[in-house]
């Protein structure tokens, strides 16, 4: 039955048969048995869909990426140990050594750091734009081995809007996919598949867990892009794989093609998995994913109003502002609400935001964001401190900024804490 968003929230991904258990069960098992040594060689050879050792799959993991998946109305999906692992795995699926990507700038600063830095030591270059750029000077930055083009649909920390149109329109015009990390918006608020884009990626840590309790993360390939229409430029999808009996992907899996490769190579190879009891927390995240959303988006509407009206803060950044720079993009893509993160700067500068941060009380500052109790960070001394100046200007950090996230705690109680502390200022 073809049912809305806040139905599949619950009724996806598991589906248990007669006398089975009606909540998902956490197989907290590595292996798994089978009666001959036949059975379990089909399983080597991907002849045979099963379980054999957690590292490759797992069913309650399996189970929770099936709900994600059907959440962005996705055709396949794996879970991650980490959102870091996630965009990893989503990049280094169909590059290597040699090949080269375009990223917007305005990401998380694990992701800018882990294409900057990391993936430049493994051969892999990254071209940072400013997520304004035009399509003409977009155009222009693409190289005969780019494979594919990144961005997030709000940014953390700077809650900026990504125009999917833009850049999947380029994306496909030079035979790339677009891949999108959709932390920030979850599902219920953005699907970028409708939008164009073709691999979504998640940092499960945030929304999706809700509770701040399991790091993870997500990985749903649409199943849209035709990776053998452009065969010469993703050879590990298209041609025999050495490492697994020479099978071809696409030829073989299809839409699965991506996952796949990336549960069968990288998975194997990296072993960065979500544990099955991880899997299950966020599984139960996912029930309550509609009813979080709608109350953080609601409740940041309030704090963000509030906090452009008062005099000793300098400036407030929160797409459903209608004053806001990406106001008409956050209607266009996200038009039910965006999240519950804004960034915002005190009048004073940094030490001010910074007196102001230590002041409050109900608030707490944690390296944290997007769960159910309102938190607070100071970037440019916390996660973005490794980053130069010129790099915080670049990713749109000003030292100033604080980023706000806010909970699901009454909203007026959120204000009269944040009142009390701009009054010690
Ligand atoms: C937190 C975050 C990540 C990294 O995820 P982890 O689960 O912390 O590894 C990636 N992208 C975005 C947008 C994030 O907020």
């Amino acid at each position: 039955m073809d049912t809305h968003i806040d139905t599949k929230c619950l009724h996806t991904g598991w589906t248990p048969k007669q006398g089975e258990p009606r909540q998902l069960p956490i197989y907290q098992s590595t292996t798994f048995k089978y009666d001959t040594s036949d059975a379990m060689g089909k399983l080597f050879d991907l002849e045979a869909s099963g379980y054999f050792y957690t590292r490759l799959q797992n069913p309650t993991n399996d189970s929770a990426a099936a709900r994600i998946c059907a959440l962005e109305g996705g055709y396949a999906a794996m879970l991650t140990s980490s959102g870091q692992a996630a965009n990893f795995f989503a990049i280094f699926n169909i590059c290597e050594a040699g090949d080269h990507f375009i990223s917007s700038s305005a990401i998380y600063g694990g992701t800018y750091n882990l294409f900057g830095v990391t993936m430049k030591k493994m051969g892999i270059e990254c071209t940072f734009v400013d997520q304004n750029i035009s399509e003409e000077e977009l155009l222009k930055l693409v190289r005969p081995n780019t494979k594919a083009i990144f961005g997030e649909t709000i940014t953390n920390p700077t809650v900026t809007v990504f125009d999917f149109e833009k850049f999947a329109r380029v994306a496909h015009k030079v035979g790339v996919p677009l891949i999108i990390d959709n932390t920030f918006a979850t599902p219920i608020n953005c699907r970028p598949f409708e939008w164009g884009a073709d691999i979504v990626t998640h940092s499960t840590t945030k929304y999706i867990d809700g509770h701040g309790i399991s790091v993870g993360g997500c990985i749903v390939d649409s199943g849209n892009f035709d990776w053998d229409k452009y065969a010469d430029k993703f050879p590990g999808l298209t041609t025999p794989d050495e490492s697994y009996h020479g099978i071809t992907y696409t030829t073989k899996f299809g839409k699965a093609a991506y996952i796949t490769k990336a549960t069968s190579q990288l998975m194997r190879d990296f072993g960065c998995i979500q544990s099955p009891q991880n899997a299950f927390y966020i599984n139960i995240g996912l029930e309550t994913l509609h009813l979080r959303m709608k109350r953080h988006c609601e409740s940041a509407l309030k704090v963000a109003t509030y906090l452009k009206n008062n005099e000793k803060v300098a400036w407030v950044h929160y797409p459903d502002l209608e004053s806001d720079d990406y106001n008409a993009l956050a209607k266009k893509y996200l038009p039910n609400g965006s999240c519950g993160v804004m960034c915002f700067g005190i009048k004073g500068g940094r030490d001010q935001s910074i007196k102001f941060m230590d002041s409050l009380k109900l608030c707490t500052i944690a390296t944290h964001v997007a769960d159910s109790q309102t938190c607070l960070l100071h970037p440019a001394s916390h996660t973005h401190r490794q980053m130069t100046d010129e790099q915080l200007k670049e990713a749109g950090v000003a030292p100033d900024l604080i980023r706000l996230s806010i909970g699901l705690e009454d909203a007026d109680d959120i204000i009269k804490d944040i009142e009390q502390a701009l009054a010690l200022i």
